[in-house]
């Protein structure tokens, strides 16, 4: 039975990572279902660390398995590669195929063609619970357990000590907010708990990636959910935590990708178009147009 657990272990602590706004419950059923076909190859491997923090697509095409066959593809004929360390940006309209990249990367479900790489090695060539070790993934909303700060942030990394979690807590800029709570680290929160704040919650999530130290960290949308002013807090944040790693961050607002060293393009699932925001500008494509919208309505 251990064995079947294992990996099991590995699906539940990326569907929690990868809470939006469903429910803890809906999520969880959803993975579960999925698990016979993600279970290792017999010969399944660790990630090795030679190429850690490495991503590839290679003509990747992808459609839900419980859509239509004859329905379209979600994701056509998707190939990039993000080196090590690099921060790679994914923009596009609303329903373009962003998330769908972004839950192919730990393998929660296949590719219909061609293949994806992680640190140099087919992901289905991979121990999943190895792999979902090295990716960590803040998403728009974050689920914290009925329990205390300090177990929510322990959940990423169980042998912790206190001095690493205030190190993390800091590093997120939420140390002084929790100190500040009636009963610091020990404090209840999540459903029937003390109520925090999404820009809160954000950075307790974003403590605990630090906790974890993934290869690869993914960010969807992170600060979509916040005000201007705690999105401004969590940005900063977000910003610690890309340093040292490979980022993966779709990104709702152009302003978080202007310094990307790649932005990729994204428009009916397929990549229209990739380069710097400079390059990218120089042409008249989607891109240009998106930020001409974003621009738009931030001053309409
Ligand atoms: P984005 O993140 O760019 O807004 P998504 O990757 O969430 O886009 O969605 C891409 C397309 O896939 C959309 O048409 C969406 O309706 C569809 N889709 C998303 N999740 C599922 C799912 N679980 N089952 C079937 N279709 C889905
Ligand atoms: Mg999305």
């Amino acid at each position: 039975q251990a064995r079947l657990l294992f990996p099991m272990m590995g699906l539940l602590r990326v569907a929690l990572d990868l809470q939006t706004s469903q429910s803890l419950f809906a999520r969880i059923f959803q993975y579960l279902d999925l698990s016979p076909a993600i279970i290792d190859a017999p010969n399944a491997r660790a990630v090795s660390p030679a190429a850690l923090g490495r991503v590839e697509f290679v003509g990747v095409d992808f459609r839900y398995p419980d859509t239509e066959a004859r329905s379209r593809l979600t994701l056509k004929n998707i190939s990039f590669v993000v080196e090590p360390g690099q921060y790679a940006a994914f923009v596009g309209p609303s329903g373009s195929g962003k998330t769908t990249i972004s839950y192919l990367i730990p393998r929660m479900y296949e590719a219909s063609k061609g293949h994806i790489m992680f640190a140099g090695e087919n992901v289905t060539d991979l121990q999943q619970d190895s792999l979902v070790d090295h990716i960590g993934v803040v998403s728009q909303e974050t689920y914290l357990f009925h329990a205390t700060i300090a177990d929510n942030l322990r959940y990423a990394k169980p042998d912790a000590t206190d001095a690493e979690l205030e190190a993390a807590a800091r590093a997120a800029n939420i140390h002084k907010t929790i100190v500040s709570f009636p009963d610091g680290y020990d404090t209840m929160v999540g459903e029937r708990g003390y109520r925090l704040s999404g820009g809160e919650k954000q950075r307790i999530a974003i403590a605990r990636v630090l906790l974890k130290d993934p290869a690869v960290l993914v960010l969807d949308e992170a600060t979509s959910a916040l005000d201007t002013v705690s999105e401004r807090i969590v940005q900063k944040a977000l910003d610690v935590a890309a340093r040292n790693r490979t980022t993966i961050a779709i990104a709702h607002r152009l302003s978080t990708v202007i310094n990307a060293d790649v932005i990729f393009v994204i428009d009916g699932g397929e990549i229209v178009d990739r380069g710097t925001h400079v390059e990218l500008m120089g042409r008249d494509g989607v891109y240009a147009r998106l930020v001409a919208e974003q621009i738009r309505m931030t001053t309409a």
